[in-house]
């Protein structure tokens, strides 16, 4: 297994090296953004493992190039910057897998192994919360009591991604607007209020007990319904 490694920490370059040359795959360590989009362009890798902060080009928008670029190689984002809204924007320019730093090393040659797996591909994550659960693999919202389940589009993830990470608390509409449009100018305010209905509907679809409750003038919060 090739693999590049665009990180500029030249310790954490040369531990995770070391690491994976353990594991027998061959590493080849570039230091910045534009090195690692050159590189990636140019050869065949198995994965690529990259830094958010970098010289040159931050992670993103490499990761964004090289999409845009139709290269599909397996991405793991890796990164100190652990806050959520990294690592949605991380999953929304395609990366396969977010992994913060500080991480154990296992954990590493485990998410490589995770996200190169052809054909049949193990969930790389699943929110869960009361009798739902959401699969990062396919976008898949499921009662995990009847199995019923269905397809979200992106926004609706998102959102929805955000209530199981913060299960039974209200979220201010103005951190749902953050976390999901982002700084995206064509955003209109009532998004929001279309895209909660989407879910609610789709939540009462698959015969969920998990309701999005409005407080009126606070927010809203994904509570079971008692
Ligand atoms: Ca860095």
């Amino acid at each position: 297994m090739r693999v590049l490694l665009v990180e500029d920490e030249r310790n954490l370059s040369a531990a995770i090296c070391k690491l994976l040359e353990k594991e027998r795959m061959t590493v080849d360590p570039v230091y910045t953004g534009t090195d690692g989009l050159d590189w990636a362009l140019s050869s065949e890798y198995d994965a690529i493992i990259l830094d958010v902060m970098l010289p040159g080009m931050d992670g993103f928008s490499v990761l964004r190039e090289l999409r845009k670029e139709k290269i599909s190689t397996p991405v793991l984002m890796l990164t100190a910057r652990a806050s959520l809204e990294d690592r949605l924007t991380g999953l929304d320019s395609g990366a396969d897998y977010y992994l913060p730093k500080p991480f154990e090393s296992a954990e590493l040659v485990s998410c490589l192994h995770a996200i190169t797996r052809r054909g049949n591909r193990t969930p790389i994550m699943t929110l869960s919360y009361g009798d739902i659960c959401l699969e990062q693999k396919d976008a898949k919202l499921r009662n995990t009591e009847s199995g019923a389940e269905i397809k979200l589009g992106a926004k609706e993830y998102q959102l929805m991604e955000l209530f199981l990470r913060n299960p039974a608390q209200i979220l201010t509409k103005e951190t749902m607007q953050d976390k999901v449009w982002g700084l995206e100018s064509d955003a209109e305010y009532n998004n929001l209020e279309v895209y909660v209905s989407f879910l609610r509907k789709k939540l009462s679809f698959i015969g969920s007990r998990m309701k999005i409750r409005a407080t009126r003038g606070l927010g809203y919060s994904l509570e079971e319904e008692t």
